[in-house]
């Protein structure tokens, strides 16, 4: 069965580019992957999608029809491309046996996919159908200080704890920083805590240290790996983490979502 592969972070965090590397990295396998563009706001892809949101919906009208600002048009363009979730799932099934991997890029804006129905529902409808995994895509280079980097990991845990979906953690622009300091916090909770109190003596300390310790339990058992999407680094390992991530769906998601049924 093919794989679903939804790439998920902050906006700038390069998931548009790291379609990009990943498609590249596939195509010189000879495993051209199928690609789906979910961001109705890009102004240029850097990939060429099989299907794009922006073929069926013109974000800049949707905002002008339905008076809405920018990120309104962009959530209204994602419901509107929902209702037709079914006439993509048909070309999903066809395309299923001649693609090994289906890659969806999110927008810009994570809370827009990530706390809206319609970005629930594509999610679900994925995973229900074929082996799905969520690539939660870090900008290493702006997440070096200890409070940034603590707060994105919350973000990722409760995406995690939200979708219940096989999950990544990408340290990506490994070009520019080193993801080394991420691994180390991580793996040594007082090297973090170390960190934190080298950073800021403030009242903040106390509850900083509790949530230190509530995201241990989501590091012991969490999947990452570091790429550079500017240079391709790190890309076997990343596709060494999908495939165990794959594993992971079979073993756990699935029964359990068979189980619901
Ligand atoms: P998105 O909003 O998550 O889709 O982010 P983009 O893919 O549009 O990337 C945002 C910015 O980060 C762009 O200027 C990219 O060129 C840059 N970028 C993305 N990945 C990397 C990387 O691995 N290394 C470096 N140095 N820059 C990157
Ligand atoms: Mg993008």
């Amino acid at each position: 069965a093919p794989v679903n592969i939804i790439m998920i972070g902050m906006a700038g965090s390069g998931k548009t580019t790291l379609m990009q590397r990943v498609n590249a990295y596939l195509h010189e396998r000879k495993e051209a992957p199928y690609v789906v563009n979910l961001d109705p706001a890009v102004a240029k892809l850097p990939f060429q999608a099989n299907i794009d949101i922006r073929d069926t919906v013109d974000y800049k009208q949707v905002m002008s029809e339905y008076r809405l600002g920018p990120n309104g048009g962009i959530l209204t363009s994602l419901n509107l491309f929902a209702t037709k979730l079914d006439q993509v799932m048909e070309i999903v099934e066809k395309r299923a046996s001649s693609h090994k991997y289906f890659l969806y890029d999110t927008p810009g804006q994570i809370e827009i996919f990530t706390w809206s129905a319609s970005g629930t529902i594509i999610t679900n409808t994925l995973a229900a159908s074929y082996p799905t995994v969520v690539v939660y895509v870090v900008d290493t280079p702006r997440t070096a200080s200890p409070a940034t980097f603590m707060s994105n990991m919350m973000y990722a845990c409760s995406i995690l704890y939200k979708t219940q979906l096989p999950f990544l953690v990408v340290f990506n622009k490994t070009d520019v920083v080193d993801d080394g300091f991420a691994r180390e916090w991580m793996s040594d909770f007082e090297s973090f805590q170390r960190a934190l109190s080298d950073d800021d003596e403030s009242f903040m300390s106390s509850l900083m240290n509790s949530m230190c310790l509530v995201l241990d339990e989501f590091y012991a058992q969490l999947r990452t790996v570091g790429v550079s999407a500017m240079t391709g680094q790190g890309m076997p390992e990343l596709f060494e983490k999908i495939d165990d991530a794959v594993k992971e769906y079979y073993d756990e998601f699935l029964p359990s979502l068979q189980r619901q049924i």
